[in-house]
């Protein structure tokens, strides 16, 4: 068997074409949707992502305000940078302040001053959490909705089925395991104490690996025919280990060459290509939809400021 590819590029550009009209209705209301990123430190992954936030929100015609802050700043010398800066942060529909901070600050203590739920574009406190355990509408985290999104839209049915979501952080394990079973299916949530993993995967209908490890989710872990969605994006830079990934990608193989790694998922490549009914491939899957959602979720804030 081989896996029909869930497109995320396709997904996400059909979310982003649809946000185009409500863009311009709230235009012609006198309200440009504006998201405000929060950028502290030199971390370079920390760059690219606020980098593609940024370029995403442009292409669409939002608003985007910048804040870049140094990475040594303790929590009140952020606190008072960012409170110095009060109304710039309050004309934004949205703020997001970019994971992970510096080790010195206290994240928690700086989203919960700056980052109330009116304006919590990433989904992540505690009142969009609220929203999201009591089913109420609200944007949700963006990783999460982004793959429900990809679900739906490829028509893949989610009642009555089991659904493994491998993986409990906040920001993509939890939500989806409550996203999950909202859609009506039955939810199992498997983290670094579960006794057997490989017998829990193997009883999902829809397997959703959030880990953060490069291909742990092999053959034995896979229930052939299943649905397998791969959040994990992992860079390998060990030779013989990226050979053994991808000996039937010889592509993959010559850009680990050109670039010295190469970006895996959670899922072991060619297990989940020849098990699954249908796949997230990495990269191209799960990626762009979280940018897509996170558009989707300040356009949503946006309207509702506008309608309050
Ligand atoms: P975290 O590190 O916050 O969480 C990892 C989870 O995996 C934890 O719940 C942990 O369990 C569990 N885990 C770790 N080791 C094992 C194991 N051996 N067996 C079973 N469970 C295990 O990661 P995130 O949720 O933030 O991200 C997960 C992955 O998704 C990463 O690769 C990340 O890069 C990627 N990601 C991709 C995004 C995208 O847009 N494509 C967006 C966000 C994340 P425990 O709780 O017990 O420690």
């Amino acid at each position: 068997m081989s896996g029909l590819v869930l497109d995320g590029k396709r997904i996400r550009d059909e979310i982003l074409s649809e946000l185009r009209p409500r863009i311009e209705a709230l235009k012609a209301k006198g309200r440009t949707p504006a998201l405000a990123v929060v950028l502290v430190g030199d971390d370079p992954a920390s760059h690219i992502y606020v980098r593609n936030k940024l370029k995403a929100s442009e292409e669409l015609g939002i608003r985007s305000i910048e804040l870049r802050v140094p990475g040594d700043l303790s929590t009140a010398q952020l606190s008072e940078y960012l409170s110095a800066r009060k109304d710039e942060l309050g004309s934004a529909d949205a703020i997001l302040v970019q994971m992970p901070l510096p080790p010195q600050i206290d994240g928690e203590a700086i989203t919960t001053r700056f980052v109330d739920g009116a304006h919590d574009v990433d989904g992540f406190g505690p009142f969009s959490l609220g929203q999201l355990v009591l089913n109420r509408p609200w944007p949700r985290a963006c990783t999460p909705a982004g793959i429900m999104e990809l679900l739906r839209r490829y028509g893949i049915a989610i009642a009555g089925r089991k659904a493994v979501v491998g993986g409990r952080s906040d920001i993509v394990g939890k939500p989806m395991a409550l996203l999950l079973l909202h859609a009506n299916a039955t939810v199992t949530i498997c983290h670094s104490r579960t006794t057997d993993l490989a017998a829990e995967c193997r009883t999902a209908d829809i397997l959703v690996a959030a880990i953060g490890r490069p291909a742990m989710i092999g053959p034995e872990h896979i229930k052939p025919g299943a649905v397998v969605i791969d959040v994990g994006m992992n860079r390998v830079i060990d030779k013989a280990h990226a050979h053994r990934l991808f000996a039937h990608q010889p592509k993959r193989l010559e850009s680990f060459e050109k670039t010295g790694s190469v970006l895996v998922g959670d899922v072991d490549p060619r297990a989940m290509e020849e098990l699954s009914s249908a796949y997230t491939p990495v990269p191209g899957g799960v990626g762009p939809l979280t940018i897509a959602m996170l558009m989707a979720n300040t356009v949503t804030l946006a309207e509702h400021r506008q309608e309050c």
